[in-house]
This record gives structure tokens, sequence and C-alpha cells, in this order.
């Protein structure tokens, strides 16, 4: 019997969309058309790959309007926040104008005698699985790059935001991309995997859990295909006794609070040295009070309800347990009548935590942040450090020098200083620990979408 994927509304808790999931074999001939497609993709010049996904982007652009409505309906964003038009459109701006210097050969020697270079093939088809938190930015990511570099890609968007493939691969064939070049499916878990199992794909991105990623990985396991895992995070934010206090806290908590607190780089915990620490809390807590939780269609809501209600029960488990610990809650959850023990989740901030505890070690994904004091850089560091993941770090202090040194000592994707919870789509972004592995973006997301491949060519016979 033909499964059903659902994507349940968190703005009313009822079905927003479904779609029938496909069998195995109907997912693999999606792959068979994919590889059949990629050669002649290839064979067409950079430049006209390049403004086939600039036009795939463009016509996304022009469906705005449906797009933010429908994303509140799917993960709950407030649509005074519009899409993530942006960020979409920046990275594959980006990727575009360092395309042809990043997948140009490396030349060693070309001589009268020899042509020595390392060129960057294609992997074939590029397979990506995504998360609903940010959802276009990113599927973009992987997509643009992948597409300008010659691959085919087969795109199995997560069930909460189910449109979303649906709405980019509508855009892409708008745009004159060929409709076996980009396909969109939708797979349940088993299939997915299976799927991989059969070495349908040149290379795996991952974006997501880490539970899904080690999931992936063992789906992935003796077939030698390539995998961009990208993963979890608990990042810190580290306030040093020379920062600017006002922008550190309405960056910080914007970082903690923005999208529910559902940002891969949002920031989830903050050490503050004891100098400001008071000060700090103090601010935070006011900012906090000012956000209006609600409806994501009320243009006054700041921050709507979490994806699914499933979510919001796992961050009141963590604030729970906390306080059971003996944390203190300093958001009285009363200001925020629209918490409905449901997806709609009150914003939370803890003091008197410590590293036991569940809320500062697991990922929240959700709007809560544990604030401690801390003495100097290094009981800082050695905090950051106490946590399994490695995302991001977000530094503030006048000094960069001092913010270089901490950074090299924090086992981390990217040191921030003085901002946060923001791509920059020069610099690669990465993880480490079980953050995963791989790394999107810049030159270097190139190359996880393309393999080496060197020429030794010798110009004479002796
Ligand atoms: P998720 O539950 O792991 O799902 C991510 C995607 O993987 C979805 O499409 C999901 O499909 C699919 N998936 C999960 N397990 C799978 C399995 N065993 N087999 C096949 N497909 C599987 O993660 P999420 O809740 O969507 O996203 C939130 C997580 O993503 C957070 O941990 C966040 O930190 C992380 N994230 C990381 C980054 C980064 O750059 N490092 C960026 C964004 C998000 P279904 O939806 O159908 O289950």
């Amino acid at each position: 019997m033909t499964k059903m994927i659902q994507c349940i509304s968190p703005v009313d808790g009822q079905v927003y969309a479904e779609r029938p999931a496909l069998s195995l074999s109907e997912a693999q001939m999606v792959a068979e058309r994919a590889r059949a497609a990629q050669a002649e993709w290839a064979a067409r010049p950079l430049e006209e790959r390049i403004a086939l996904v600039k036009a795939g982007v463009a016509k996304l652009s022009e469906m705005k309007e449906q797009i933010v409505e429908e994303l509140a309906w799917q993960m709950g964003r407030p649509t005074r926040y519009g899409g993530e038009f942006g960020g979409v459109n920046d990275r594959t701006e980006y990727m575009s104008s360092i395309a042809a210097q990043s997948l140009a050969p490396m030349v060693v020697e070309d001589s009268d005698r020899f042509l020595r270079q390392i060129a960057r093939e294609p992997v074939g088809v590029v397979f990506i699985i995504a998360p609903w938190n940010y959802p276009y930015l990113t599927t973009i990511n992987t997509l643009a790059p992948a597409l300008i570099a010659g691959n085919t890609v087969v795109l199995k968007h997560a069930s909460q935001t189910l449109l979303v493939g649906e709405r980019l691969a509508e855009a892409f064939h708008a745009a004159g991309v060929p409709e076996d070049v980009f396909q969109n499916v939708y797979l349940t878990h088993d299939v997915t995997e299976a799927l991989i199992q059969s070495r349908a794909f040149g290379f795996i991105n991952f974006t997501g859990s880490v539970g899904g990623g080690a999931a992936i990985e063992r789906a992935a396991a003796g077939t030698f295909t390539g995998l961009g895992l990208e993963l979890g995070g608990k990042d810190p934010g580290y306030v040093m006794d020379d920062a600017d206090l006002d922008a550190a806290v309405d960056s910080l908590m914007d970082g903690a609070m923005y999208n529910a607190g559902q940002c891969c780089c949002g920031i989830e915990r903050v050490y503050v040295h004891e100098s400001l620490y008071d000060a700090f809390v103090e601010k935070a807590v006011a900012w906090v009070k000012n956000l209006k939780l609600g409806n994501p269609f009320d243009a006054e809501t700041t921050i709507g309800p979490m994806a699914n209600k499933r979510f919001a029960h796992t961050v009141r488990e963590q604030i729970a347990e906390a306080v059971a610990e003996g944390a203190t809650a300093l958001i009285d959850p009363a200001l925020f009548p629209e918490d409905d023990g449901g997806a709609y989740l009150a914003p939370q901030i803890l003091v008197n935590v410590n590293h036991e505890m569940r809320v500062m070690r697991e990922e929240s994904f959700g709007p809560v942040v544990g604030i401690m004091s801390v003495a100097n850089d290094a009981e800082a560091i050695a905090a950051m450090n106490d946590s399994p993941y490695g995302l991001t770090c977000s530094l503030w202090t006048s000094d960069p020098e001092r913010a270089a040194e901490v950074g090299a000592q924090v086992q981390t994707g990217t040191v921030f200083m003085n901002r946060c919870d923001y791509l920059d789509p020069a610099l690669c972004w990465t993880g480490c620990k079980d953050t995963g592995r791989g790394g999107s973006l810049s030159v270097l997301g190139f190359y996880s979408v393309t393999r080496p491949k060197s020429y030794h060519l010798k110009k004479v016979t002796k």
C-alpha cells in the first residue's frame, strides 16, 4: 500500500499537505534518469549551467508571496521575516562568481614536455537530504554548486517542509533546467536508506540530526559514496570583559530566539565574564520579555510556534529537568499566554545551570538559553569545548587578537567575533565532533561535489 508523507502544521495541528511516498523501484528509476541525464548536462558550457541555476533562483523569488505563506503553515516562521530569499540569492550569486576559478584545473606543469594537472570532475548524481528549519537555504548550499559543477540532483526534503522541494523543482524547471537534471522526491526513511545502499549516488549531502546522520552513514557503508554530514550543534557565546555589552545581548539573544531557536548555529549557551554577568542577564531578560509569541500570520508576532509539538515537548522537558536540578527560570511563562502546552512555547532563560544538565549538553533546538558566569578565558574555553558538538562559537570582545587566540583553542567549525548565527558563503560551512564532517559553500563546497582527476600527459616520447 502506498504510504502518504504528511506535513502537520504547527499553526493549527492539521494536515497541511500530504504526498505519496515512492516505492524503492520507483525511486531507483528516478536515480536512473538522473544518471542518464548527467553527461549531457555536464557537457554544457559552465556559463550556461550557471545562467540556468541563477534563472531558477530568480523564478523562485517570483514565488515569494506563496512561499512565505507556505513556510508559516509548514514550520511556523512568522511571515514578517519573509522567506529565505536574501540568503538564497547571495549564496547562489557567490557560488556562481567563484565557479570558474574553483572548478578550473590546478596546473602543476604546462611545458613543452608535460601537461600535469589536477582537474575536477562532477561526481555524477548528488542526493540532497534536507531539514525543515531553513528549508530553502540548507538546500541551496548544495543544490547550486552541485548543478553548476555538472552533476544532476535528486532532492528529498523533510516531511515537515514537504512543499519546499516541489517549489524548488517548479522554479528550476520553469527556468529551463531539464526535469531529469533536478528531481524532487518523497521518500520514507527505509526507501531512502535502501536507495543509498543500492549505490545510486556519487555524493550525499545530509543536513539534519546526529541520529539521522548516523543512519545515513550506516546506509552508505561499503558503497564508497562520498558523504557530507551537517548535523546538530550546541553553539556557545562567550562575552569577554571588554565586550560591547548591549551589542552582545542583542545579537546573542537574537541568535538564541530567532526562528523559535530552531537554527543549527543558534546560540544555546552563553558564558559571560563575571564582571559583566549580572548586567548581561538583566538585559537579556528584558530583551526576551519584548518578544511576541503568537500566530505566524500576525504582523506583531516575532516568535511563532515551534515546527512540531514534539520539538516543543523536548524543550519543555529539558527546562523542567534543569529546574528540578537547581536551575532558575527567569521568564515567567504567564507573560506569554499564547503558550498552549503544544507547539507554541514561551521563550526561556535559565541561570544557575551547569554542564550536568541536559539543557547545557544536548541540542535544545528551541527558544531556551542557559547563561553561566566564567572567571577568565581558560574557564570559558573549557566550558565551550565541554560538548559533543562543534559547529560555531561566538566571541564578544574589542580585541581581535584575543578572539583569534581564544578561537584557536575552541573545537568548532566557525569562530565568530562580535556576531553569530550567520553563514558566510565565502567561508566553508563545516563542523567537528558530532556536528559531522565535510563542508559546503566556498571553494571547498565545490570540492565536495566534484572529485579530483589527475592528468599526466607527456608531450614527447623520449
Ligand atoms: P532530521 O530529523 O535528522 O531530518 C533531516 C532530514 O533527514 C529530513 O529530510 C528527514 O526526513 C531525513 N531523515 C532523518 N532520518 C533519516 C533516516 N534514518 N533515513 C532517511 N532520511 C532521514 O533533522 P531535522 O529535525 O529535519 O532538522 C533539525 C536538525 O538539523 C538539528 O539537529 C539541526 O541542528 C540540524 N541542522 C544542521 C545544520 C548544519 O548546517 N550543521 C543546518 C540545519 C539543521 P523526514 O523529515 O521525512 O523524517
